[in-house]
């Protein structure tokens, strides 16, 4: 592909970004956590190399024992890692809640903050998550998620370069081509995309919706 102008990138950001609309929507988390930013982030922290389905299946137990910040701040480490002992890292995950809970008891007045560089502070909270929160629970996105979903994805539709080889190089990349007002439904629309046509391992080209404005489109390839 010969290289494209920043115009024309955008353009095509825009387009992709009206066939995401009409196909997913605002979208949607497949994460449970009741309208509330304390288990949403709990959520999303115990989500990290595991399924959102899977968290759905240990939170319930998790909130019904410890339904706040401050109930989980005086929780025994050792008590949360059998309730979430499904999850792949349960251990680091347990301690990081226990933590981020006690945090927010000791300098948040018990409030999740609503504010990227604040919520970056929490144990095992990182600019992937602070970016989900701020999208999901406070409608104030400040960036995008970018998670292995967006990433790939960015990359095939070289909204990023080679260079941008890592999730804060890649986020750079796409916020420079996509108005703010789209930032707050990318990552749920791409989650989405990704699951049902961009897969990892043989994505569905032929029948993708955004086939005509991707430069790495198999189908054209095999039909070329
Ligand atoms: S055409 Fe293929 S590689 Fe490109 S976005 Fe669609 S599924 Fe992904």
């Amino acid at each position: 592909m010969p290289r494209e102008k920043k115009a024309d990138k955008i353009e095509r950001a825009r387009l992709v970004e009206e066939r995401m609309v009409a196909q997913y929507g605002e979208g949607e988390s497949s994460l449970d956590y009741e309208g509330d930013p304390f288990r949403l982030v709990c959520a999303v922290v115990l989500s990290a190399q595991c399924t959102d389905a899977a968290v759905n299946k240990v939170t319930p137990a998790l909130f019904e024992r410890y339904p706040t910040c401050y109930d989980l701040a005086g929780a025994c480490i050792a008590d949360v890692e059998d309730i979430i002992h499904s999850l792949g890292f349960f251990r680091a995950k347990a301690a990081n809640l226990v933590k981020l809970s006690r945090m927010l008891v000791e300098e948040f007045a018990g409030v999740v903050p609503n504010d990227l560089d604040q919520l970056q502070k929490l144990p095992g909270v990182g600019r992937k998550t602070a970016n989900v929160v701020m999208c999901e629970a406070f409608r104030n996105a400040q960036g995008i998620a970018v998670d292995t979903h967006v990433f790939r994805i960015a990359h095939r539709l070289k909204f990023a370069g080679p260079s941008a080889d890592t999730p804060d190089k890649t986020e750079k990349a796409l916020l420079s081509i996509y108005p703010k007002e789209d930032w707050l439904y990318i990552n749920h629309q791409w989650v989405h995309f990704g699951r049902e046509f961009c897969r990892a391992q043989r994505p569905l080209c032929g029948t993708c919706i955004i086939e005509d404005l991707c430069p790495s489109s198999m189908a054209r390839e095999s039909a070329s």
